[in-house]
């Protein structure tokens, strides 16, 4: 059942990093968080467990998520984070280092001496060979498209830190566009929200939560409500208001139209070949913002296009990385009989 050759694909999200080990499927889903003890340089935590630290350290902590604006802010703590994941896959069983194929996707505005630093980050622990892929071109393949085709397909990847959006053919983006408004914007419009609205300042999780309980981009058919609890600005004690789906879907305007426009954008620019294949085969959507509820019936009327989440929206980029990988195995299996072992 197993390919000869041991790999592992690893998609390093702004929000989320995922690990895709050959034979095995996603092995790991973490949200991209670390935690390390401003003294001694130690790491505290990571993933889970460093993401409810986030706003709650004392001092001489600091948990940061180092991938946030789909950028490499700190390469030290980038490289500590993707080394402490790494570490915890070997005890997944991969504690051997012959030819070991690494694919890893990393967020599209990462610069060539920030994508350097990640290559030598995973080729410290041992990896033979290791490829970089491009965001939407990994999302579509993880979404079961074939790009290898003279066809056009769209995919709008809406996760944290960025938005990617590409018409992909032959394999390859044809016209694209990485935007900073994601999941994360959609949390701080909430926040900006209730601080105008109530006078209440809520935290970024309290935010993400409301968004994803009642968040709609599109007027659904009934109105859904939620508790929210935070600091009265006035009196600076706790306070509890109750808000409503449509108040979050006012909140949320701005950033889902900065997102619509960029989608428009792309199809503008898309030579009209392509643009009758999307015609007929739609735009796909990947990604934790893409859940959004009525993110996608707003697309679908901006563009006039059909619109589909992905199946496995959050797993698309690292599946997309595994179904590369077993592509490269099998290549390189037929070209060794594996008798080096
Ligand atoms: P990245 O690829 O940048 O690491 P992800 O694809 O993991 O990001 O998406 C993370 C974003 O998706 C976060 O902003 C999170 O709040 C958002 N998200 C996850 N699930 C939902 C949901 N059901 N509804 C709305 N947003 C969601
Ligand atoms: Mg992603």
């Amino acid at each position: 059942m197993f390919g000869l050759t041991k790999g592992i694909g690893i998609d390093l999200g702004t929000a989320t990093t995922l690990v895709y080990l050959k034979g095995k499927g996603i092995v790991m889903s973490e949200p991209a968080v670390i935690a390390v003890d401003k003294n001694s340089k130690e790491v505290v935590a990571i993933g889970e467990d460093a993401q409810k630290m986030l706003g709650r350290t004392p001092g001489h902590i600091l948990a940061i998520r180092p991938l946030r604006d789909g950028v490499i802010s700190d390469y030290e703590m980038t490289e500590l984070m993707l080394r402490k994941y790494l570490q915890s896959i070997k005890r997944h069983g991969l504690n051997f280092l012959y030819r070991f194929n690494v694919v890893v996707c990393v967020p599209s505005g990462v610069t060539q001496v920030e994508k350097r630093a990640v290559i030598e980050a995973i080729s410290s622990t041992g990896a033979r060979r290791i490829e970089l892929i491009e965001e939407p071109v990994a999302a579509a393949i993880g979404a079961g498209l074939d790009v290898s085709q003279p066809y056009g397909n769209m995919v709008v990847d809406i996760g944290g830190g960025t938005t990617d959006i590409a018409v992909i053919s032959l394999g390859g983006p044809v016209t694209s566009a990485s935007i900073k408004v994601a999941g994360d914007k959609f949390d701080e419009a909430i926040i900006k929200f209730i601080r105008k609205k109530y006078n209440m300042q809520i935290g970024e999780r309290t935010a993400e939560q409301v968004k994803i309980l009642i968040g709609e981009a599109f007027k659904g058919n009934e109105r859904r409500e939620t508790e929210v609890t935070g600091r009265d600005l006035v009196s600076g004690l706790p306070m509890t208001i109750t808000v409503g789906s449509d108040e979050i879907r006012e909140a949320l305007e701005e950033p889902i139209t900065l997102i619509s426009d960029a989608v428009r954008d792309v199809l503008e620019r898309t030579p009209p070949e392509l643009a009758v294949d999307i015609g007929e085969a739609g735009i796909i959507m990947t990604g934790g913002g893409s859940l959004l509820h009525g993110l996608d019936q707003h697309i679908a009327e901006i563009t006039h296009l059909p619109v589909k989440i992905a199946e496995n929206a959050v797993e698309c980029v690292a599946l997309g990385t595994g179904k590369v990988l077993e592509m490269i195995s099998q290549y390189e299996d037929s070209l060794f009989d594996g008798s080096s072992y």
